[in-house]
């Protein structure tokens, strides 16, 4: 049997990983469950899992939590230390699945129990990269890349002959404006940004997505797990999302990875690992599907990409900016206080006003995170927003 914690439990990725396990209850006892504010889902799904611990991010919802779980073997905790420490529980497999930097100190944590780590937590790769990939050699943990295109990637890639592969392409859907114009994206509203066409997925992902800063995000996050040279990877728009990245070897060989889009997929690649396990995605049929298309990113109706792209071969520091400031400018468009077309503008902006050097720690990861933040949210002010 193996031992589970899931951080971001209610998430998109942390349900659908809760769906995993839940089908198989002689294969997986599940040890921590977390999540910011939504204390019914937590509760719920802490019950039904008969999760050993249940912590919920916001201290002001200790008590809710409590009420939610009383009568229940579950024992339950509030706030981030209570997150990070849930992390450090021991379990054999954990999930990092929270959004944002605010995931970074729970999966540096489960990183250091030097056991098995699902990362879908993509920005704590970008903003610390080389801190976390570190720890898990120091430590002896293994961390497994759930973004699909990464676990792709991670299946097609000759790990014990890195110097054989001459690319690494990861595809992208385009998201819901890959066929728009600069124009008509100006008025974008976030009902319209969320809706992603081909996966289900968190708001602010799905932002990311729409901008195809998540592209960019995913080159560093790629940059960080295989071991290949900054202009080794790239990026293709693929609309039908069935390719999810290709791995292109000196003899000519492109091996390319397929599936349905559903997370489910590389999540249980994951779960299961080295192993595989069934899941009840929709089979590929590729007959249904008809044809692949394929075309280069607009850098130009897609400016966050091309940011993220050349951020590549500059350095951590400016990873770090170009993050916390997406973070800000999305959290600012959701709230409806900027335009769609304004986040990568934020970004930019956010870039040119700070240079820092590297981070050698988390401490200075932080301090340049909260740094670029308080710049992005100049920037914004700039702006009128
Ligand atoms: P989501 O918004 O659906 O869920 C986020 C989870 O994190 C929730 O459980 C929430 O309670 C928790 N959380 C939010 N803020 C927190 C905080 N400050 N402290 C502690 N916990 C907090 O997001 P998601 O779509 O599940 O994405 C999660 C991560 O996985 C992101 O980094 C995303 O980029 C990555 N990812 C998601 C997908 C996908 O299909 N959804 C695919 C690839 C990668
Ligand atoms: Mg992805």
């Amino acid at each position: 049997m193996k031992s589970v914690s899931i951080l971001g439990a209610t998430g998109s990725i942390g349900t659908s990983t809760l769906d995993l396990v839940e089908r198989d209850r002689e294969a997986f006892r599940v040890v921590a469950l977390t999540a910011q504010r939504d204390v019914a889902g937590l509760a719920d799904a802490a019950r039904r899992t008969g999760a050993e611990l249940a912590v919920i991010g916001d201290p002001a919802l200790y008590g809710a939590l409590k009420d939610a779980l009383s009568g229940s073997a579950t024992e339950v905790a509030a706030g981030e230390d209570a997150v990070v420490e849930a992390a450090s529980r021991g379990a054999d497999w954990t999930m990092a699945a929270i959004v944002g930097t605010a995931g970074l100190l729970s999966t540096m944590a489960a990183l250091r129990g030097g056991r098995t780590v699902a990362l879908a937590n993509k920005e704590s790769l970008v903003s610390a990269g080389a801190l976390m990939t570190d720890a898990a050699k120091r430590h002896g943990a293994t961390l497994l890349p759930v973004d699909s295109e990464h676990n792709a990637v991670f299946q097609c890639f000759d790990h014990g002959a890195p110097g054989s592969i001459r690319k690494v392409t990861l595809t992208a859907s385009g998201g819901p404006f890959r066929d728009w114009t600069l124009d008509a994206m100006r008025s974008v509203t976030p009902a319209q940004a969320v809706k992603h066409p081909n996966w289900s997925m968190g708001a602010k992902i799905s932002v990311d997505s729409a901008t195809l800063m998540n592209k960019g995000l995913e080159l560093i996050e790629a940059f960080h797990l295989f071991p290949l040279e900054a202009d080794q990877f790239d990026a293709i728009v693929h609309p039908q999302s069935v390719i999810h990245a290709l791995v292109d070897y000196v003899d000519g060989s492109v091996l390319a990875h397929l599936g349905s889009p559903d997370m489910r997929t590389p999540i249980a690649h994951c779960l299961a690992w080295p192993h595989r396990m069934a899941t009840p995605c929709q089979r590929l049929d590729l007959a249904a599907v008809g044809r692949l298309d394929f075309r280069a990113p607009d850098l130009e109706r897609f400016p966050a990409f091309a940011l993220a792209k050349d951020i590549l071969a500059e350095g951590a520091g400016r990873a770090v900016i170009l993050n916390a400031a997406n973070e800000v400018a999305v959290g600012a468009f959701l709230d409806g206080r900027i335009g769609f077309l304004d986040i990568a503008l934020i970004v930019r902006k956010a870039l040119d006003r700070y240079d820092p050097g590297s981070p050698s720690c988390l401490e200075e990861v932080f301090a340049i995170d909260v740094e670029a933040r308080a710049v992005a949210r100049d920037a914004m002010e700039t702006i009128g927003a």
